[in-house]
């Protein structure tokens, strides 16, 4: 149930931009103000103002989003991307993300899309249906919203992953985690996979280089456990001297045992110097590695590293067996064995959404991929 009031269907005397879409998840606020309530930063928007993420915006009113339909862009890219290493390996996503973003991450690594407002970046207008054709047509197997935080453009989101369903495709939705019980219900209920960034596992990280909170991201994590079939992986960036301690680690992995289990496959992946964060270094492949381990010896089952090279921290092994069963190198699968969602030695099931039937390949690439499509 939504908190605001009905999006409207007509559209107030005052005139707004034509690329405007009525927003939802709102509610009127004192003195002419619109509280959103969407993400939990639950901006106060005054009058001809935006929120934080700056394309939700007060017009006449009325809460409207200049995210709908206004994509920066469109790639194909591996499901390995996401990253996704239990949905449906080695295949192609049609990935996309608007202007703005909710969180205002000091190390951001799209920054020139999350921080950019819609007239500052070149948006292609877009309806749900042209997106989905447009994923058939590259041969995607599923829809990636992603790149900014695809919260902040959440009916977008539910218009277009309803349309995929009808085609035949799978949703992915790729987050900070950082929206509100109120709103979350709706934004997932037609998303198959999700990989959710848990930035770090301190409220000072969270506070100091993200302007955001941790609880809410727990939040979103434990309700995806609980109360969702939505296929869940989680990703946190190791940034070298601020969320790469032993200690940190160990209680985000403790955490992620208690409240989201030993299946949830996770990610410790590499930072490199960018936007306003170009003082630290590269994280070193040892600090991922050692990451791993760590995450391993407490019970995680399933551990990957991230922009490296590593073969072996990117493998996926059964852990009835041990056997080796999928093989990546970057975003590429070298060898791909199993059997349906099990292992083709001992018949262990492995946690995700993996192909039918019976794969004993010893070469399955990821197909090449494509930058830069368009609509036409
Ligand atoms: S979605 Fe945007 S406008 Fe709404 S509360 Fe979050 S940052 Fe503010």
């Amino acid at each position: 149930m939504r908190a605001g009031p009905r999006a409207p269907l007509w559209y107030p005397r005052r005139r707004v931009d034509a690329g405007l879409h009525p927003a939802r998840w709102w509610r009127p606020a004192e003195r002419g103000k619109l509280l959103c309530t969407l993400c939990p930063r639950y901006c106060l928007v005054g009058e001809g103002q935006a929120g934080f993420c700056y394309i939700r915006q007060n017009h006449g009113g009325q809460l409207w989003s200049a995210g709908y339909g206004r994509s920066t862009g469109f790639a194909v890219d591996p499901i390995e991307k996401k990253p996704l290493n239990h949905f449906l390996p080695g295949t192609r996503v049609l990935s996309f993300g608007t202007a703005g973003c909710n969180l205002g991450c000091a190390f951001c690594q799209n920054w020139d899309i999350s921080k950019a407002k819609i007239d500052q970046h070149a948006s292609e207008i877009s309806t749900p249906d042209e997106v989905v054709q447009l994923a058939l047509r590259t041969n995607c197997d599923s829809i990636a919203y992603t790149y900014n935080d695809p919260v902040i453009w959440a009916e977008f989101v539910i218009d277009v992953a309803k349309e995929a369903h009808r085609a035949g495709l799978a949703n992915v939705l790729v987050t900070a985690g950082y929206v509100t019980a109120e709103a979350r219900g709706e934004l997932f209920e037609h998303i198959d996979a999700t990989n959710v960034d848990l930035k770090a596992f301190t409220e000072a990280f969270y506070r100091r280089v993200t302007y955001s909170h941790l609880e809410p991201v727990l939040d979103t994590l434990a309700w995806l456990k609980r109360e969702t079939s939505v296929w869940t992986e989680i990703t946190t960036l190791l940034i070298p001297g601020l969320n790469d301690s032993e200690d940190e680690i160990g209680r985000e992995c403790d955490w992620i045992l208690e409240h989201v289990g030993p299946d949830v496959p996770l990610h410790f992946t590499a930072f490199h110097p960018d936007f306003k964060m170009t003082d630290r270094p590269r994280t070193p492949a040892s600090t991922l590695g050692r990451a791993r381990q760590i995450a391993r010896e407490r019970g995680i089952r399933f551990c990957y590293v991230g922009n490296v090279h590593d073969a072996e921290g990117q493998t996926t092994r059964c852990p009835g067996c041990s056997a080796t069963l999928v093989v990546r190198d970057w975003h590429a699968i070298r060898r791909y064995r199993m059997e349906g969602n099990r292992c083709l030695e001992c018949g262990t099931e492995i946690p995700g959404r993996f192909h039918p039937g019976r794969h004993d390949g010893t070469e399955r690439r990821t197909p090449g991929l494509r930058y830069g499509v368009t609509l036409n």
